[in-house]
């Protein structure tokens, strides 16, 4: 093991009209209980368009990226040797183990995770990629996968089986979970439920597969793009609301009798979070899953969400616990009961960094993934 030069796309100046800077940085070995991971495919997420936007605030200079999936490339004191060579998906909610979230198995919710992600570094305060003078380079939530290599904690990297497609795999990282997640984990629901998705891009569209996973019905998708129709009845929808040509709420009661049993809100625009909350039935739920800006407010009505008993509950990450819901995603996959292929727009070299994430912006694909090796 030794300290190595790489290339990365390091995010330096924040804001409009910003781009990655590719150019050669330093990464250490792995620490304590830290592995090493040679990236094979990264996928490119809003929230990483967020961050070099500046809309959402990060230490400087960083290395984005939160969806990935590579090969152990070597591992830190503590983390057995056999695990060199394993193929394995990253995640942003790795465990602590001791927080009263993650003793509660919810991981997602981890308060050490958070403080982390706040300072833009390892659990012990410090980073182990370095610019070529020495100084340091943040991690984006303990993952940074806009480089070809990356140190995680150990548990950041879930193995998987080596036949595992990484451009499909590295979905389940952040926006394929968080759709499929949101059904079945926060939501739960069950199946004959009706459930209304709100927004069909990639995380609205795997909410949807997670809906048809639960055998939900009627399974209504909801988007101002008619394009969005065909993908959204791929996935399982049963019927298509273009809000663009009729009121949404007014559909969707229709279409469900009265409302749907859960509504997803899958755009991050507070107004829809509010029509979404207006075509959910008496006694559902309301599931928030799109992330506006943190100030962000939204309103509802206290009298008759006590008066309906209605839920509105939010789901970050799909409530994902990494180690169970990887594997099983993949096994589903396997058996062809999920389709993460569909979600890959396109698979392109890691170099075209900037124009793919210049696509994601235009909002017409529905996941962007790079690959480390050139090969696409
Ligand atoms: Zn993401
Ligand atoms: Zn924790």
């Amino acid at each position: 093991m030794a300290k190595k030069k790489i290339t990365a796309a390091v995010c330096d100046t924040p804001g409009e009209g910003d781009v990655l800077h590719l150019r050669n940085v330093v990464i250490d070995d792995p620490h304590e209980m830290e592995v090493r991971v040679k990236l094979i495919t990264t996928g490119i997420c809003r929230s990483d368009i967020h961050y070099l936007r500046g809309v959402w605030v990060h230490p400087k200079p960083v290395i984005l990226g939160h969806e990935a999936c590579g090969i152990i490339e070597s591992v830190g004191p503590g983390v057995p040797k056999s695990r060199i060579g394993e193929k394995v998906v990253l995640t942003f909610t790795p465990s602590c183990g001791h927080c009263k979230f993650c003793v509660a198995g919810r991981s997602v919710l981890c308060e050490e995770v958070a403080r982390a992600a706040a300072a833009g570094t390892m659990w012990d305060n410090t980073t182990r990629f370095f610019a070529e003078d020495g100084s340091p380079i943040h991690h984006l939530s303990l993952v940074s996968s806009f480089c070809e290599y990356t140190v995680v904690p150990h548990n950041g990297a879930i193995r998987v089986e080596d036949e595992t497609s990484p451009e499909q795999a590295c979905l389940l990282g952040c926006g394929a979970m968080a759709g499929i997640g949101a059904a079945l984990n926060t939501a739960q629901v069950r199946p004959g439920d009706s459930v209304a998705v709100f927004g069909c891009g990639g995380v609205g569209l795997s909410v949807v597969q997670g809906a048809k996973l639960c055998n939900a019905l009627p399974l209504v998708a909801v988007d101002v793009r008619a394009e969005k129709e065909a993908e959204a009845r791929q996935f399982g929808a049963t019927h298509f609301v273009n809000a663009s040509l009729v009121d949404p709420v007014q559909a969707v009661r229709e279409i469900t009798n009265g409302g749907a049993d859960f509504t997803f809100e899958a755009t991050g625009q507070t107004e829809i979070a509010e029509q979404c909350y207006k075509a959910t039935c008496r006694a559902g739920t309301t599931v928030l899953i799109g992330q506006p800006t943190e100030n962000a407010m939204a309103g509802f009505p206290p009298y008759w969400i006590a008066q309906d008993e209605n839920r509105v509950i939010g789901s970050s990450y799909g409530s994902t616990r990494p180690m169970i819901d990887f594997p099983k995603a993949l096994r589903l996959v396997k058996h062809g009961l999920l389709d993460l292929e569909s979600l890959v727009s396109e698979v392109w070299p890691f170099s075209r960094i900037n124009e793919a994430i210049a696509l994601v912006e235009t909002g017409r694909v529905n996941r962007m993934v790079l690959r480390f090796d050139g090969a696409a």
